[in-house]
């Protein structure tokens, strides 16, 4: 096992285009052109759209609102656009960054919200920070830093909202976690009603379970208390493995209580697809005085995007991927912080090709199910259209909360980056292969993430998220309107 060097983990990346594992996206794209033949899809239709960041869903809205505000004056607000999307009987959602990639945040025809603004008052005693929904991770790191502090668990990219993440149940790398949520201790939001709820684990317990996970159709989060824990300088280390002993050797790390952070990746070359794994893990430094202050990507980061992209029709590339990945990068790469490993914006893997848009999957596996998994992948994706970049390997504990859970028991989290033409046909070719990936994980006793492209079909989700029934049933109770709707429940809880 590699270990330390004298350079940041910002050389790693350079050889491993590693970053994070998931690719760059955009927030705010133009509409949807013709969707025949291969004509490129994108253009700009006539009227008011929103689109997300796989630049494929431009959807019409009747009116789009940032309220810069927090507290009271934000529950005004969303009180406000609550009362005139009922009297209007249209959907409202709220939205923050916009990378869901499947009208997760966005009213078809309705009111939307996109909240950003940064509210932040952290509690040292109780080990805990109140935050305003609308805030992104980037202001969390830069309020928790100066005092030693970092997020418990937060999702790679520090550009997502705070509520959203917690809106569908994301994770992060910090181990040995659940979703962010399981570092959640109570939220505020306002109901379909207009009614400000405080719901926790003791308080209003349905409403914080419907809350997370649950995409923004329960209510409308002004702020939260969220777990912090102390910032750490941590110094990685490098071990290649045969993929199908990755889990056993995860679990042990998982387990390590002296690492606090891990990944994996497997290699993603056609013809070798998923024969090799690498694990990275960071411990703390013996000496924990003088933390410096969070960095964000530099330059390396950038460069490393260039060899990412790279690999886009070029199998060698990949190969030379994986080699600098596994043999060069950990020769370079040195110690760094908690915060700034987790500081790392989006756009630092940016395609720069308007022709073509990351998507990215997610399956989550039982650790014993993982040769499944590879298998699965091995017989569904060399044959695509899309282009596979990358897999990384993260673990979530069991989710106890929430209604419509990815890790129901422990998981192997792959989060997948393929990129694919903006046309009809990449399209057309992409769902086929999701379904096929997601009936074949499913076999295997796993599931697949919600907040992706909505290929999935009604009995793949009703399979995948058994209690989504139930979950539809509670919030029919408290929005008979249906006031709160975005495309998640369009597509598919509308018709549970
Ligand atoms: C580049 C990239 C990196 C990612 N990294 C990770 C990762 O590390 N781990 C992971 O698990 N997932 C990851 N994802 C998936 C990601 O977690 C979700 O797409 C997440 O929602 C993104 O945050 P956002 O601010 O863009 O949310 P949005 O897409 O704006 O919203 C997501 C959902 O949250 C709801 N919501 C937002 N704000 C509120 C609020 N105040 N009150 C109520 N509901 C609200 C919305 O209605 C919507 O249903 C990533 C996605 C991309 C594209």
């Amino acid at each position: 096992m590699a270990r330390s060097g004298t350079f940041s983990r910002r050389a790693l990346l350079v050889g491993a285009g590693a970053l994070c594992g998931y690719a760059a996206g955009r927030g705010w794209a133009p509409g949807l052109g013709q969707l025949d033949g291969v004509t490129r899809i994108g253009g700009t239709p006539e009227g008011r759209f929103l689109n997300d960041a796989s630049e494929l869903q431009a959807t019409p809205i009747h009116s789009h609102t940032r309220p810069n505000a927090h507290g009271d004056a934000l529950i005004e607000a969303f009180r406000a656009e609550l009362r005139a999307a009922r009297e209007e009987s249209r959907p409202l959602c709220v939205s923050a960054a916009r990378h869901s990639m499947g009208g997760q945040a966005i009213p078809r025809d309705g009111h939307a919200i996109t909240v950003d603004n940064a509210w932040i008052e952290p509690d040292t005693a109780s080990g805990t920070y109140r935050v305003n929904g609308g805030a992104r991770w980037r202001d969390v790191i830069r309020a928790l830093d100066p005092i030693g502090y970092s997020p418990a668990v937060m999702q790679s990219n520090h550009d997502f909202g705070v509520a959203a993440t917690f809106s569908v149940g994301a994770h992060g790398w910090p181990v040995p976690y659940g979703p962010m949520g399981a570092t959640v201790r109570e939220v505020r939001m306002v109901l379909p009603s207009g009614d400000l709820v405080t719901a926790s684990r003791t308080e209003n317990t349905q409403l914080f379970q419907m809350a997370m996970g649950g995409y923004g159709l329960t209510g409308l989060i002004v702020d939260m208390v969220v777990d912090m824990v102390p910032n750490q300088r941590l110094s990685p280390a490098f071990e290649t493995t045969a993929a199908t002993d990755f889990p056993a050797r995860f679990r042990e790390v998982v387990d390590d209580p002296a690492i606090p952070m891990a990944y994996g990746r497997l290699n993603v070359t056609r013809e070798t697809l998923f024969d090799e794994a690498l694990l990275v893990t960071y411990a703390p430094t013996e000496d924990q005085s003088d933390i410096p202050p969070a960095t964000e990507s530099g330059w390396m980061s950038h460069a490393a995007s260039y060899l990412y992209r790279g690999q886009v029709g070029r199998e060698g590339m990949k190969d030379w991927r994986w080699w600098v990945e596994t043999s060069l990068g950990p020769r370079f790469a040195g110690e760094s912080t908690r915060n700034s490993l987790m500081n790392e914006p989006v756009v630092t893997l940016d395609d720069r090709d308007p022709t073509r848009v990351d998507i990215l999957h997610e399956y989550f596996v039982p650790f014993d199910a993982f040769d499944g998994f590879l298998q699965a992948c091995r017989d569904v994706i060399p044959d695509a259209f899309v282009e596979f970049l990358n897999v990384t390997l993260r673990f979530v504990d069991t989710d106890t909360d929430s209604y419509l859970p990815h890790s129901p028991g422990p998981t192997i989290a792959a989060v997948m980056s393929f990129t694919q033409e903006l046309t009809a046909r990449a399209e057309a070719d992409h769902a086929r292969m999701t379904r096929a990936l997601i009936d074949r994980i499913l076999e295997i006793g796993g599931r697949y993430y919600l907040p992706y492209r909505p290929h999935a079909t009604q009995d793949q989700f009703t399979r995948a998220y058994p209690r989504a029934a139930e979950l539809a049933a509670h919030k029919r109770e408290i929005d008979p309107t249906l006031t709160l709707r975005n495309n998640l429940w369009d597509s598919y809880m509308a018709h549970l």
